[in-house]
């Protein structure tokens, strides 16, 4: 035990990893990597509120004490290069190596890159990092039209607060809805209509052919259907792909990630990969996912760090996720894919309603806008594996308090 445990990455997962081998009463050395220079920090306000404030600072997710004070040897500025799994040694950028008694990768992820012509002029930008979102704030000061590519939750998120802060702002999407395949169709219809009802213009089953420029910046966007629209910042938010490249120079097994087992080992045992970059096989669906939230790279860490002890333990944590959208405070619990029942619950006119999937009578996933308390007890029901009948559902979260009350306990 004498080199300790070297965790890559220092965002979500790398931090809560940290974290949780000293309170799993890990008492060996613990290396933090991170190739930012910041002290880490939560990324979803970056989306939400960051960028349209510019007295705005990073929220850090621990203070710098917690380091010193956990004995956490945190490095910022450190880029790893290599891993030579044979000799359990890692290559940092400028030479230097490190040897571990296991690694724990928390790469994450990066923005999915769209080649399209113009698509390297200024002011054409995507956002994963607090340094993404200070180059967003700056051009948005500049500029009065945004193009937004892409539907999704980030983009959403992106042009709500940027439309909040008074800029003119275009979302393109290629699909006929928005949020993808994310949330039922009623969900992304609702916030289609709520952020027209801002001023931001949607435009779907529209592609965007390239990006023009004038004197090296973006200047605006031409649509598959042949509008040009006028914008000097242009923000590419189509999903994002894995961090599997340090992996790779390890010959970690990879598919859609870093291939992890119900305990968070990629296929070289001494070697885990948590949050973002990471795909196991789901307990619940049989299939195989990686997800993008900060519930997963949380609770995988966590188990990650109880795997290193010698603790234990199966990943089976319920995933949950949320996104604000202008007015609109998503919450997602379970996993929808497979749903063949959906039943609504509260009112759309209101802003506040939930949507519940069933598989047959199994309650597989609850989407909530703006009723966190469904959320809430959908964290319980599905943690409990309790599945309400529809007039439970239909009398709102006091009726599925009571019902779940009167469970038998165990
Ligand atoms: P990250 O947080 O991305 O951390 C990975 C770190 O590893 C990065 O700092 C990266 O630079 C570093 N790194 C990569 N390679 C190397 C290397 N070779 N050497 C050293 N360091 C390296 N999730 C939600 O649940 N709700 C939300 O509302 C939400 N909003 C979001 C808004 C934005 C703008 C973004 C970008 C994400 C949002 N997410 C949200 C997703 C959530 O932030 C991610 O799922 C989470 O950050 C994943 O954590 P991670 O540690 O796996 O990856």
């Amino acid at each position: 035990m004498k080199n300790g445990v070297v965790i890559v990455g220092a965002g979500h997962a790398g931090v809560q990893a940290a974290a949780s081998l000293r309170e799993e009463g890990y008492d060996g050395p613990v290396i933090l990597l991170g190739d930012e220079k910041e002290l880490p920090y939560h990324k979803p306000p970056l989306s939400k509120t960051f960028i349209k404030d510019p007295a705005a600072q990073p929220q850090p997710l621990r203070g710098e004490v917690f380091y010193t004070g956990h004995t956490i040897d945190f490095r910022p500025g450190t880029l790893v290069e290599r891993i030579d799994a044979g000799a359990n040694s890692l290559a940092l950028a400028g030479g230097e190596s490190l040897d571990y008694d296991h690694l724990i990768l928390a790469t994450g992820s990066r923005p999915r890159i769209l080649p399209l012509p113009g698509a390297d002029l200024a002011g054409v930008l995507s956002l994963r990092s607090v340094a993404d979102a200070r180059l967003i704030r700056d051009h948005s000061a500049a500029c009065e039209d945004v193009v937004v590519i892409g539907g999704g939750f980030i983009g959403l998120e992106i042009a709500a607060t940027l439309a909040a802060g008074g800029r003119r702002v275009t979302v393109v999407e290629a699909l006929d809805r928005l949020l993808g395949r994310a949330v039922a169709p009623l969900i992304a219809e609702h916030v289609r209509k709520r952020l027209e009802a801002t001023g931001v213009r949607i435009l779907l089953k529209t592609t965007i052919e390239r990006i023009e420029g004038e004197g090296g910046h973006a200047a605006g966007a031409l649509t598959s259907a042949g509008e040009r629209l006028p914008a000097k910042m242009v923000i590419i938010g189509i999903g994002v792909v894995p961090n599997v490249e340090l992996a790779e120079t390890a010959g970690l097994a990879i598919a859609n990630g870093i291939r992890v087992d119900q305990a968070m080992r990629s296929s070289v045992a001494n070697i885990l990969a948590v949050g973002d970059n990471a795909s196991y096989r789901h307990w619940q669906t049989g299939s195989d996912v990686r997800l993008e939230s900060v519930q997963n790279a949380t609770d995988q860490s966590k188990l990650a760090a109880r795997t290193i002890v010698g603790h234990g333990g199966d990943y089976s944590a319920v995933p949950w996720f949320w996104s604000d959208i202008g007015d609109m405070k998503l919450q997602m619990v379970g996993l929808t894919s497979g749903s063949d029942r959906q039943i609504l619950s509260g009112d759309t006119a209101e802003n506040r309603f939930s949507v519940y999937h069933f598989i047959g009578e199994r309650l597989v996933a609850i989407e909530s806008v703006n009723r966190p308390a469904d959320h809430m007890l959908g964290r319980k029901m599905l943690g409990l594996g309790f599945s309400p009948k529809a007039e439970q559902v239909a009398g709102g979260a006091e009726a599925l308090k009571a019902a779940l009350a009167a469970q038998p306990p165990g």
